[in-house]
């Protein structure tokens, strides 16, 4: 521990994982734990929202949320790009300063890997908010012709979401009377990785994921992920634990598993700050709402860990689920940006 006697936890990543692990630390210790919580960007978006934006059901800056309504005793958010993480020191430097660790949770999610598909730099994505927005202005153009969603690589956040991506589009061209022209034509051409080739005119990318180039470059990433334990999710070096997208859990990459991840790791901490009681560990639980265009939400609860197999209920999509869906986004929102 450090002189001051305050442990250190240095959070990376201030998404639905870190955002989550400090917030509990928060609750449970106050000022009395010194958490660091680092991240590039100046707001938090909901992934989800990305297809809102897309579909022109709302802006840009509707769902940003600046992480300076992030306010948690105890906690300092730095705006600062993470470049170097050591692991046998737990010390991490940023383009601000360099900052040790008595805990540390890598929390950085995956990035998206442009190059690894060419062609796709000049199509559109809609897996970023910039590619999203871009597709805003797009759409309203597409009038005839073969849309095409690709996924250009797997593992990729959100398993529903290009569903949930054609699903929209099928709506949004119905309300826009050109859904018949949408079948033929197709100037373009996708090719797949078997040598098949699939005509379009609209392609909706899914960029290929990997983790954030600095995890890579700090030795700790396995197969293309950061390996950990799936219930404690605990890094094999000692003090480091990786949650989320970046982690190689065997759950889905979505925000609802990053935050369960985090819950274990919160637990775990506290038991080992407070030196008393038992941790939580991670069961493998989320619940994901999956649009179906028509303003229609359905919803799956699926649990990853309990049983030999996943097992999962899935629930029909109706109108009335959109208030659940709505009270998952506006819970973080308030549980997080006091908003
Ligand atoms: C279209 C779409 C729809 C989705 N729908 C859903 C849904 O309905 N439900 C659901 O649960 N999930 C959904 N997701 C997935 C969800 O957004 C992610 O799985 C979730 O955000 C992962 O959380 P995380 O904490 O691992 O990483 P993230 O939330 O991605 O956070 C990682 C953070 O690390 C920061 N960072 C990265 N590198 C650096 C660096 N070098 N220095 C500093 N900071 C850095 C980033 O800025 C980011 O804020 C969707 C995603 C997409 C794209």
């Amino acid at each position: 521990m450090n002189t001051m006697n305050k442990p250190r936890v240095v959070v990376l990543g201030a998404g639905f994982g870190g955002l989550e692990l400090s917030t509990l630390l928060s609750e449970t210790f106050g000022d009395g734990v010194d958490v660091t919580l680092i991240d590039k960007s100046d707001a938090f978006v909901f992934g989800y929202s990305k297809l809102d934006v897309m579909f022109g059901l709302t802006t840009f800056d509707a769902v940003r949320l600046p992480y300076r309504n992030f306010v948690k005793s105890g906690v300092r958010l730095l705006r600062q790009t993470v470049t170097a993480i050591e692991l046998d020191r737990r010390r991490v430097t940023t383009n601000g300063g360099t900052y040790e660790a008595d805990f540390l949770i890598v929390a950085l999610g995956a990035e998206y890997d442009m190059d690894a598909t060419p062609g796709l730099a000049e199509a559109n994505e809609f897996y970023t908010l910039a590619g999203a927005e871009r597709l805003r202005d797009v759409l309203p153009t597409f009038n005839r012709g073969k849309a095409l969603i690709g996924v250009c690589g797997a593992p990729y956040k959100c398993p529903p979401a290009p569903s949930e991506c054609a699903l929209m589009l099928h709506d949004y061209l119905i309300n826009r009377g050109v859904r018949d022209a949408c079948e033929d034509g197709a100037r373009k051409v996708a090719i797949l990785d078997d040598g098949a080739e699939m005509p379009f005119d609209l392609f909706l990318g899914v960029p290929k994921h990997r983790v954030p180039s600095v995890v890579v470059d700090s030795g700790m990433a396995e197969d293309g992920w950061i390996p950990v334990n799936p219930r404690t999710l605990e890094t094999k070096y000692p003090g480091i634990y990786a949650v989320g997208d970046g982690a190689n859990t065997g759950t889905p990459k979505a925000g609802v598993f990053a935050e369960g991840a985090a819950r274990a790791v919160a637990s775990d901490l506290i038991a080992k700050l407070r030196n008393s009681g038992k941790a939580t560990e991670y069961n493998g639980f989320g619940t994901c709402y999956i649009e179906f265009g028509g303003g229609r939400v359905g919803k799956v609860e699926v649990d990853f860990f309990s049983g030999p197999m996943p097992t999962g209920t899935y629930y029909e999509p109706s109108v009335a689920m959109r208030a659940d869906k709505e009270n998952f986004g506006s819970s973080r929102r308030v549980r997080w940006f006091g908003m």
